[in-house]
């Protein structure tokens, strides 16, 4: 990318005129932000239209990733590492007496997703455009996204997070693409204007999906793909009549009622949802993309529709726009006249559906009222696609009727969103091995016996653009100075560095870079929270959605005991540590909060006791999202990967840790297994119940928390802490938590999640870190082969999997000549 300095400079003076009104003396922060994005979307501009008419010019496959959460974060600097421009740009504004780093923090993160399966989509853009594949994201332009934490008296307080309250400088509105989107209604029979016998829906609810795009530069290529956000209106607008005869409410009912689809997103990682509202947004952005993309395809190349399995690969997301199989039938057969068996082969060919949980809570379901109701079409559709399921089923377990029920995409009034996705689809993929090991052998058996060709694995990965060059400087320099440019393209490379595990000069480099990130995270929280940290101690880091089963109570109780311990035993002298903690948790979920709350209940207690003499600090980091997360794993020492085994699908902060330098603490669980293989178990810290020793327990029921507790005083005193005055003088705040840890509350087993189990095996880990970090040497060493082997999660591994298994698309490379 050629950079021309003064037309930057130009572009960006005359941006601020037009826009604000303003010279550059005049212009605050946000709108030197704005304008400076504005001057960089028009160097991305030519090569995003010369991709785009590269991908009309030569018919090829392309992907469509559908999901309802793209985690984006912040674009700014993103956008000009992967243009290569930078260090150009920085230079330029510093000799305009502009400091880039002030106008970057005013970028609002685009926070589109709750956690590591929006990351994942975003992760997935980047790399699809880096390695110039034809690949777009299809999702919603909530008005709203993730909410803002706020910690108040310790607890979790949501705000709105208004992200588009000043416009955004890189979306694109597109609203010659509109489309219509109908809910509600009645199913008709008849002849359509054309005179064609179809199904059609009368009196449906209208709402108008306008498209905005989002465009994602490939790093160092010219190839700009496309992310795709609707946004919901109302093709009525506001109602003039009503507003004269002063029926305010009433004149923009319709409007707001429209509006409402897209203002939202539900702030719920993995959990039950089953609203309407929420069926109502999958269904929205689920038709707005496959209408945009059959228009697309009609304009180009007629109603021969045996071709679009050819030109579209589709991929699900988890279920979420699972609904989209159902609506592409619905097109094909009620808008073009297809018949049945035409548009079925068609579906078979073009969805494949990746799954992301193996919590069954967390299967998506709907009940059938709620869904014939809003989608009274589309339901009629899945009947007849579970019709022709069930015959199929039945012919081969003709007597096995205990197996058709279970299976059937219909029943117990509900619609199973994960089996119509499974039958209709080609491809069923988990996250990690031992995930898809698990959806195999025991969540999705049956399917697995009767599909087993469609299962394939594809493990997780994240962008190294992002989670290295832009947020790791200086370790993305340590590493170019030893092997060369290269990496940011193809992760492996890093092997190269295992050659310097011994040179004790590279090892004190990694060190000091380790330490100057973590005194940026000081001077951060120091602004931000006025918390104060020793950067010498060490940074333990657990980063991620508040879930029981990530088990953030595990880390909370150990910290609890640690306490203790110092308290009581002053010849106990542990290297300082700081228990860093970062998560949301979703708005109604009780227990969640309740562990927000003991985490910054015991904070205030630690911090504030000199009785521990610096020894031990913990911090809880608020309103933790992408922006955040670029900042902390640069800094951290541990990462805290400790979910119970078997439940965490993959995860991906593990391998934003590995590639920064941190050691795993963890569980074999997930990805964490993947990341012991690659890096050695000797240069981590594995602990734990394994999978198959929880199934055991799980199966014969024989887990009983009450033998640990009295195995482990110290553990019994930990626990009674919770109830008996310790941290919080009324006894109740934690009663909840305490009992479903010894008793089991509602219903539910104690403990559910085995913390109690575990304990000590991590106990007797955390004391090998710290007896592993006093050799800062050997520490180093560990933590630089550690990022040596982190090259099988780089996203770009994963994407290039998915192409070779599952796409099968093509690269499409836009020359320097393509771009005008
Ligand atoms: C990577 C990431 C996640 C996923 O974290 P896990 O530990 O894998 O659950 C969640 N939120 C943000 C902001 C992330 O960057």
């Amino acid at each position: 990318m050629k950079f021309d300095a003064e037309k930057f400079r130009e572009n960006l003076a005359a941006r601020l005129r037009r826009q604000y009104g303003k010279d550059i003396s005049q212009a605050n922060r946000h709108d030197l932000f704005d304008a400076v994005s504005a001057s960089v979307q028009e160097i991305i501009m030519p090569a995003w239209m010369a991709t785009r008419s590269q991908y009309e010019k030569n018919p090829t496959k392309q992907v469509y990733y559908l999901s309802a959460e793209f985690l984006m974060g912040r674009a700014l600097s993103n956008n000009l590492i992967n243009l290569g421009i930078k260090d150009e740009v920085i230079e330029v504004l510093k000799g305009m007496n502009i400091n880039f780093n002030l106008i970057e923090d005013e970028e609002p993160d685009a926070g589109l997703g709750n956690g590591g399966l929006g990351r994942l989509a975003a992760c997935f853009l980047d790399s699809l455009a880096t390695l110039d594949y034809p690949g777009h994201g299809y999702g919603i332009r909530y008005q709203y996204g993730m909410f803002e934490q706020r910690i108040e008296n310790g607890y979790q307080v949501e705000h709105p997070d208004n992200w588009l309250k000043h416009r955004d400088p890189w979306e694109v509105k597109r609203s010659d693409l509109a489309v219509t989107v109908k809910f509600g209604g009645e199913i008709k029979y008849g002849k359509t204007p054309d005179g064609q016998d179809r199904f059609y829906i009368a009196n449906a609810e209208e709402v108008i999906a306008t498209p905005y795009d989002m465009p994602i530069v490939g790093f160092d290529t010219n190839t700009v793909n496309t992310l795709r956000l609707w946004q919901a209106s109302s093709p009525d607008g506001f109602d003039l009549q009503l507003f004269n005869d002063m029926r305010y409410n009433e004149a923009v009912f319709k409007q707001n009622e429209a509006e409402n689809v897209s203002r939202v997103l539900y702030p719920n990682d993995s959990g039950p949802q089953g609203k309407a509202l929420r069926l109502k947004q999958q269904y929205f952005f689920c038709s707005a993309s496959l209408q945009d993309l059959v228009h697309h395809f009609v304009n180009n190349y007629g109603t021969d529709f045996a071709k679009f399995p050819e030109l579209h690969a589709i991929q699900l997301n988890d279920t979420h726009p699972v609904v989209a199989i159902p609506e592409l039938m619905r097109i094909l057969m009620d808008e073009y006249g297809m018949g049945w068996n035409d548009a079925w082969s068609i579906i078979e060919k073009t969805f494949a559906y990746t799954n992301h949980t193996i919590l069954a809570e967390a299967l998506e379901k709907w009940d059938i009222q709620i869904f014939q109701s809003l989608l009274p079409r589309i339901y009629q559709i899945v009947e007849e696609i579970n019709r022709r399921f069930l015959i199929e089923l039945r012919a081969k377990f003709p007597n096995d009727y205990e197996r058709q029920n279970r299976m059937s995409i219909i029943h117990n009034g509900k619609i199973y969103m994960a089996w119509l996705a499974i039958y209709a689809g080609f491809s069923v993929n988990g996250v990690a091995a031992l995930h898809t090991d698990l959806l195999k052998n025991v969540e999705l058996k049956d399917w697995y016996e009767l599909y087993p060709k469609k299962f394939n694995n594809k493990t997780n990965g994240i962008t190294q653009r992002r989670w290295l060059c832009s947020s790791n400087p200086e370790l993305s320099e340590f590493i170019t100075k030893r092997i060369g440019h290269g990496w940011e393209k193809d992760l492996t490379l890093l092997k190269g560095l295992e050659k310097y595990v011994d040179d004790n000069e590279s090892l004190e480099e990694l060190i000091a870079i380790k330490r100057h990130n973590k005194d940026k995270l000081v001077e951060y929280l120091k602004h931000k929270q006025n918390e104060f940290l020793d950067p010498e101690s060490i940074f333990d880091v657990q980063v991620k959605r508040l879930h029981e089963y990530k088990r953030q109570l595990l880390n909370v109780l150990h910290i609890m005991y640690l306490y203790n311990r110092l308290i009581k035993d002053p010849s106990f002298n542990p290297p300082p540590r700081t228990f860093i903690f970062g998560a949301k948790s979703a708005s109604g979920y009780r227990r969640a909060k309740s562990i927000i709350k003991l985490i910054n209940t015991v904070a205030e207690r630690i911090n504030n006791d000199r009785r521990v003499g610096g020894k031990l600090r913990v911090v809880f980091i608020e309103n933790y999202r992408v922006s955040v997360a670029e900042k902390i794993f640069p800094a951290a020492d541990v990462s805290e990967q400790i979910s119970t085994a078997g439940k965490e699908a993959s995860g991906t902060s593990n391998m934003k840790f590995m590639v920064n330098g941190a050691l795993t603490l963890g569980t074999m669980d997930g990805a964490n297994i993947e990341i012991f293989e690659e890096a050695g178990k000797e240069n981590g810290f594995p602990f734990g119940l394994s999978t198959e020793e929880i199934q055991k327990m799980e199966e014969e029921h024989t887990y009983n928390p009450q033998q640990y507790l009295e195995r482990n005083p110290a553990l019994a005193e930990v626990v009674e802490q919770l109830i008996d005055g310790t941290y919080d003088p009324s006894h109740q705040i934690f009663k909840e938590l305490h009992d479903s840890l010894v008793y089991g509350v509602e219903g539910q087993r104690p403990d559910v999640y085995y913390v109690l189990a575990d304990f000590d095996l991590y106990a007797k880990a955390q004391e090998k870190v710290a007896e592993a970090y006093k050799d800062k040497m050997s520490w180093a060493k560990k933590a630089l082969i550690n990022i040596a082997n982190s090259g099988k999660f780089s996203s770009d591994r994963t994407i290039e999997d998915y192409v070779r298994d599952i796409w099968k698309v093509k690269k499409v490379v836009v020359a320097d000549e393509d771009i005008k």
